[in-house]
C-alpha cells in the first residue's frame, strides 16, 4: 500500500497519482483490477478469539489484529472506507482521513469533537450557510460561543474578532473557508496559522486550525502545505463531481483524526460501501475534470464581464492587481475555481426572465459537478440571509451563481447569450 509520507523504500508519488494507486493492492480481492464493493453489514469471525482481537485492535489499538484488516460492523468501519480514506489522505498530503455521509456530517464531526462548552470559534465570513449555522445557532445551544472575522487576508482584522471571542472563553477552534462562494472572498492560509500561534501565546493553548477545502479541492489549493491542522472537504462538489452523490471528508493529522473515528461509530455518520466506491471512482479523475471546468470558466466569466447587460462578475480570477488579495491568490491557489456570480443590471424580475429562457444550462444550488448549474443566489443559497447581510456581501437581487461544468464552453456561452436576449 501507499502513502504520502515519505518512505524512502519506495518512490514519491505526485497527488494526481496518488489519485489513482493509493489504497487499494489487488492482492487483497482476487486480483481484481478496481476494488470491491463490499455490500455487508457485518463481518464474520473465524473464532471467538479473532473476534476478541479485532475489537482489541479497534478500540485499543493494539494486540494482535492491530494494523490489520479485520473489520466488526459497517458502521465501525468497512473495507471501501479504509481504501478511500488512506486514498483521500495521500492526495491531500494528510497523515490519515475520514469519510463520512455529506460535509456537514464532517463539519459537525469536528465540532462536536472540538468545540466544547465554554470554548469559542472564530471563524471567516462567508462561511458555508450550513457550517454558519453550526457554529452561530447549533453548537451555542451545547454552551460555545463564536466570533467572526469578514476581511481574511487582513491579520487586524481577524485578531480583532479572536480578541472578542477570547474575552468570553478559550478559542478551541479556528475556522475558515476559501474561497467563500459565491464572494470570491479569500482567508490568506499562512496568516490564519499565524493568527493559532497568536492566539496560543496569548491564551496558553493553541486552538485546532480547520480550512474547508471545497471550492478549490485537492488539486488547487493544499491546506497541509500551509500547516493547518484539518482539511474538511464537501466530497459531494468537485471531487465527486457529477451531482449525483452526497460525502464528506476530514483529512488531517492521526492524533485529532483517531478520536473522530471513535465518535462516528456513534453518530453513525460513515459514508455506506456504495457511494465510497463511486467517490473512490471519481477521486481518478478530479484533477482533469475540475482542471477543464476552470478553463470553461475563465471563458465564461470573461465572456460575461463583456456583456452589456452584466454589471460585473464576482471571480477569483478578477481579483483585482495590487490588492492584498491577489497577492494571496497568487501564492495559494492553483486555479480560479470554476463557481463564481455574476450581477444583472436590474433584480428579481431580470434574473427570473434570464433563467427561465435557459435551454441547456440547469437551475439547481449544487456546484462542482460535470453539468453546469447555475441560480438566483437571493432566492435560493441565501434565501434565509437577511437582506442588509446580503447586500454587504456583494450578493444583490441581480446576483446569479453559476458552476460551470464540462459542456463545450460555446454551448455553455450560447446559452447564456439566449436567455440574456430575454432580460
Ligand atoms: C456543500 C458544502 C458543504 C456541505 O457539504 P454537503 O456535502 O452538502 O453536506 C460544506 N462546505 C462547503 C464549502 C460546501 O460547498
Amino acid at each position: 500500500m501507499l502513502s504520502a509520507m515519505p518512505d524512502p523504500k519506495k518512490p514519491q508519488f505526485r497527488p494526481e497519482t496518488l489519485a489513482i494507486v493509493s489504497g487499494y493492492n489487488p492482492e487483497d480481492a482476487s486480483r481484481s483490477a478496481k476494488p470491491p464493493v463490499y455490500m455487508t453489514a457485518t463481518f464474520t469471525y473465524p473464532s471467538a478469539q479473532v473476534a476478541k482481537d479485532v475489537h482489541r485492535a479497534y478500540f485499543d489499538g493494539d494486540g494482535p489484529e492491530a494494523g490489520g484488516s479485520g473489520h466488526i460492523y459497517s458502521r465501525l468501519g468497512h473495507p471501501g472506507l479504509d481504501i478511500l480514506e488512506e486514498r483521500l489522505a495521500a492526495i491531500d498530503g494528510a497523515d490519515a482521513a475520514l469519510a463520512y455521509c455529506s460535509g456537514m456530517a464532517a463539519h459537525t464531526a469536528v465540532a462536536l469533537a472540538y468545540l466544547k462548552p465554554g470554548e469559542g470559534v472564530v471563524h471567516g465570513r462567508p462561511f458555508y450557510s450550513g457550517v454558519d449555522g453550526l457554529f452561530n445557532e447549533i453548537m451555542p445551544q451545547f454552551g460555545s460561543h463564536s466570533a467572526y472575522w469578514t476581511d481574511g487576508c487582513d491579520e487586524a482584522n481577524m485578531w480583532a474578532a479572536c480578541e472578542a471571542a477570547m474575552a468570553r472563553g478559550p478559542v478551541a477552534l479556528l475556522a475558515a473557508e476559501s474561497p467563500g462562494n459565491p464572494t470570491a472572498a479569500l482567508v490568506d492560509l499562512d496568516l490564519l496559522v499565524k493568527i493559532a500561534g497568536r492566539v496560543e501565546a496569548a491564551q496558553g493553548r493553541r486552538p485546532i486550525v480547520m480550512v474547508d477545502n471545497t471550492l478549490l479541492g485537492p488539486f488547487h489549493q493544499r491546506p497541509f502545505e500551509h500547516g493547518v491542522d484539518l482539511c474538511v472537504t464537501s466530497l459531494t462538489k468537485y471531487c465527486a463531481g457529477h451531482s449525483d452523490l452526497l460525502a464528506g471528508a476530514i483529512t488531517g493529522r492521526k492524533d485529532l483524526i483517531d478520536p473522530l473515528k471513535l465518535q462516528r461509530l456513534v453518530w453513525g455518520s460513515h459514508l455506506d460501501p456504495y457511494t465510497a466506491w463511486l467517490v473512490l471512482r471519481s477521486l481518478e479523475t478530479v484533477h482533469l475534470r475540475t482542471e477543464r471546468a476552470m478553463e470553461n470558466a475563465l471563458d465564461v466569466a470573461t465572456w460575461l464581464r463583456a456583456h452589456p447587460k452584466v454589471a460585473g462578475v464576482t471571480y477569483l480570477g478578477f481579483t483585482p492587481e495590487g490588492t492584498p488579495a491577489r497577492a494571496v491568490f497568487e501564492r495559494q491557489c492553483k486555479g480560479a475555481g470554476s463557481t463564481f456570480s455574476f450581477h444583472l443590471h436590474g433584480g428579481e424580475a431580470e434574473a427570473f426572465r434570464m433563467l427561465d429562457s435557459l435551454k441547456l444550462l440547469k437551475m439547481a444550488v449544487n456546484l462542482g459537478g460535470s453539468n453546469t448549474l447555475i441560480c438566483h443566489s437571493a432566492s435560493t443559497t441565501h434565501y434565509a440571509v437577511a437582506r442588509e447581510m446580503r447586500l454587504a456581501s456583494g450578493i444583490t437581487d441581480g446576483t446569479i451563481r453559476l458552476s460551470v461544468g464540462l459542456e463545450h464552453v460555446d454551448d455553455i456561452i450560447a446559452d447564456l447569450a439566449q436567455a440574456l436576449e430575454a432580460v
